[in-house]
């Protein structure tokens, strides 16, 4: 059998990593995945993840044809795509007459190309004139990405490329785990040490990443705000300010340092159980260095005071002059596969392509002349999220939803509740290449095509925007969410505006984000192959792209980035009598978000076969539990089953549950939906628990 190679990249995390295809001429299986070593971000490593991706290619893990339901509680039958695509739109169009335009609503994804999710916030402004849009990336970063925007002028996970870490002189990294989420990129860390640098990891629980580190912070679930606080009040004490860069590149310094100066280190020892003396020599050691680097990830940033969290680690970079020149700097390790391009592009309820502001006037009239439509037309901003799914089945909320690229039965914080509203509705279709949990409530399923199996650019946590090649068909039934788009738009009478051809999307999509923070407008298809990818922002073919931000000035108005002047508050709940512990959730090397592709993985499923609960010794010893004995974790929302695993990695007074899993081990049933005011982000990272031998066993 003749065979052929295409380059192309991991369907899963936001590094992105490069790959080589191998798959026979005839354009069908086998696939096999091959180490591609001069694609710069990761060299040619994989993980397990990135190394089985091929398997969820396999007809025999997914769906290959369009399903539908005849009756509430009936069972999903078989149908024809016009049946499928007919009933769509016959269930969309009887909400909207009903209920108004906003009764319709679109949830979209973070692993969605740039492409389809250009296409999915048209879809809804144009073909359906809903604000009801949101997508689960709210779920993900959005809290660092508004900090970005507030303290910068734009949001761009990393300023920098990945290599730069490596060759700075301290890395502050908080709430990050590397080693499980993202394992190639833990070359970067061990580099960084091998040249000199240290590295400060800042987690409840002792990592594989933190047994890395030069230092470990350990604090409390909900401590990170009080913690960088409480370093910014050591580094004004003992001198460290860089009075030069504050003076001359950023404002608002005056009560940052005020409300920092009430967070004095005995107090943050208090409130987040790190000694003074650890405190102390954390900010020795960052400051000490030539460069520095704070790098944030889900730990801070997944609370109901995310926002301002992060923005406290970023006053900490600029009292320090560690923003705005080489090798030093603020980022956020995005999570997924296109968490960066995904909150671009106008699937968020609050955004238009671009990155522009929906009520910003010009921004609204530029995209509206892009789009061809009146720019009153287009709505104003929806609910985020959580809101717009809480909402879901009431009189004023969401009565029809199209949910494509996301699983919140499994990721959405109050799962159980969650999935109480998905069952309210009037009409749910979910698009989706497996019969995910939320897909087995729906009223239509439509069988998506893959990332082998389609082509599209994704944006990776660097700002780095990559071409994803399709290697292989699709098997026959299965359609590219464009053509999805591009059928339901067509029935809805805007028969023009959604091309199913992901080029001609994204040749439009540069279009629309030209001029917008983030600028796609140089960047072509022709040039992400010939280049191995192109940081934005580009706005002309002849501009080189920009791997680093913010050497000149800021994106704010004057130039000068803004500190944050925030203060330490208590999480949106704590332990008490009734639910004396801390619940904190994260992932496992060998699972992806919601597990919907990567449990259908053999090899992934041996290295992490199921949920568990993490917790110290101690608290062990008080239970009665020994590992591998079920344990009950109950908050005030519901209740998770799954085994102990007892390790002193974390703190007696925490315990940690991956929530990849659904069912009586879904961690989401307990999570707290307190939302972050200023991004949406839901408090996924702490809430109080109370944990107990599991009746059942
Ligand atoms: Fe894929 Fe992320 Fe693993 Fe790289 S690190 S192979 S992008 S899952």
């Amino acid at each position: 059998m003749d065979m052929t190679t295409t380059d192309t990249h991991c369907p899963y995390c936001s590094l992105q990593c490069g790959m080589r295809l191998r798959t026979a001429d005839t354009g069908a299986a086998p696939v096999e995945v091959l180490e591609r070593p001069e694609f710069p971000v990761n060299l040619g490593a994989l993980c397990g993840k990135g190394r089985t991706a091929a398997a969820v290619l396999r007809p025999a893990v997914r769906l290959t044809e369009p399903l539908v339901r005849d009756v509430r509680g009936g069972e999903l039958r078989p149908a024809s795509w016009d049946e499928a695509l007919d009933r769509t739109v016959a269930g969309m169009s009887a909400a909207r007459e009903r209920y108004g335009r906003d009764a319709v609503g679109v949830f979209g994804g973070g692993g969605l190309t740039n492409e389809k999710a250009y296409l999915l916030g048209k879809f809804a402004r144009v073909a359906l004139r809903t604000a009801s849009v949101d997508y689960n990336g709210r779920f993900c970063m959005s809290s660092a990405a508004a900090a970005h925007r507030r303290a910068f002028g734009i949001d761009r996970g990393l300023p920098f490329p990945m290599a730069d870490i490596s060759r700075t002189g301290c890395v502050i990294l908080v709430g990050s785990n590397p080693a499980e989420t993202m394992p190639p990129a833990l070359r970067y860390f061990r580099e960084l040490r091998e040249n000199g640098g240290r590295l400060i990891v800042v987690d409840p629980r002792r990592t594989r990443t933190a047994e890395l580190a030069d230092l470990h912070l350990q604090p409390l679930p909900g401590g990170d705000l009080a913690l960088a606080l409480g370093l910014l009040h050591l580094v004004v004490a003992d001198g460290h300010l860089d009075e030069d860069f504050i003076a001359r590149r950023t404002t608002g310094f005056e009560a940052a340092r005020a409300a920092a100066m009430a967070h004095w280190p005995e107090r943050v020892e208090r409130l987040t159980g790190v000694p003074a003396a650890t405190l102390a020599a954390a900010v020795e050691m960052f400051t000490s260095a030539p460069e520095g680097m704070v790098l944030t990830a889900r730990g801070p940033e997944q609370h109901s005071k995310g926002t301002d969290t992060v923005g406290a680690w970023i006053n900490l970079c600029l009292a320090t002059g560690r923003a705005g020149r080489p090798l030093s700097g603020y980022g956020c390790l995005t999570g997924q596969g296109n968490g960066q391009g995904g909150r671009e592009h106008g699937q968020k309820a609050d955004q238009l392509p671009g990155y522009r502001s929906i009520e910003d006037p010009a921004a609204r009239a530029h995209v509206a002349a892009v789009w061809g439509v009146d720019p009153a037309c287009l709505p104003g901003p929806g609910r985020s999220a959580y809101e717009l799914l809480d909402a879901l089945g009431r009189a004023d909320g969401v009565r029809a939803l199209l949910v494509m690229g996301s699983n919140p039965v499994v990721s959405a914080p109050r799962a159980a509740h969650v999935t109480e509203r998905l069952r309210a509705l009037d009409f749910l279709v979910v698009a989706d290449p497996v019969l995910s949990e939320t897909a087995r409530l729906a009223d239509v399923v439509l069988p998506s095509a893959q990332w082998a199996e389609e082509t599209g650019t994704l944006t990776n946590l660097e700002g780095r925007v990559l071409l994803r090649r399709r290697a292989v068909d699709a098997p026959p039934g299965v359609r590219d969410d464009l053509a999805v788009l591009s059928g339901l738009a067509g029935r809805l009478g805007v028969p023009k505006g959604f091309p199913a051809d992901p080029e001609e999307v994204f040749e439009e999509l540069r279009r629309a984000s030209a001029g917008g923070p983030a600028d796609y407008a140089g960047i072509s298809y022709a040039r992400i192959g010939a280049e191995d990818g192109v940081f934005w922002p580009c706005p002309d073919e002849a501009h080189p792209g920009t791997p680093r931000m913010f050497l000149d000035r800021f994106a704010t108005p004057d130039g000068r980035a803004r500190f944050a002047a925030v203060s330490h508050r208590p999480a949106a709940e704590e332990p008490d009598a009734e639910f004396p512990l801390f619940l904190t959730t994260g992932r496992v090397v060998g699972q992806y978000q919601s597990g919907a592709q990567t449990r259908r993985v053999e090899e992934l499923n041996r290295a992490a076969p199921g949920p568990f609960v993490e917790l110290h010794p101690a608290l062990a010893g008080r239970l009665g539990v020994a590992e591998g004995q079920l344990l009950a974790v109950s908050s005030r929302r519901g209740r998770a089953v799954a085994p102990a695993r007892v390790t002193d990695a974390i703190r007696p007074d925490t315990v940690f549950m991956p929530f990849h899993w659904g069912g009586e081990g879904r961690a989401n049933s307990v999570t707290n939906p307190a939302l972050d005011p200023v991004s949406g982000m839901p408090e996924f990272k702490v809430c109080a628990v109370r944990v107990e031998r599991a009746a059942a066993e």
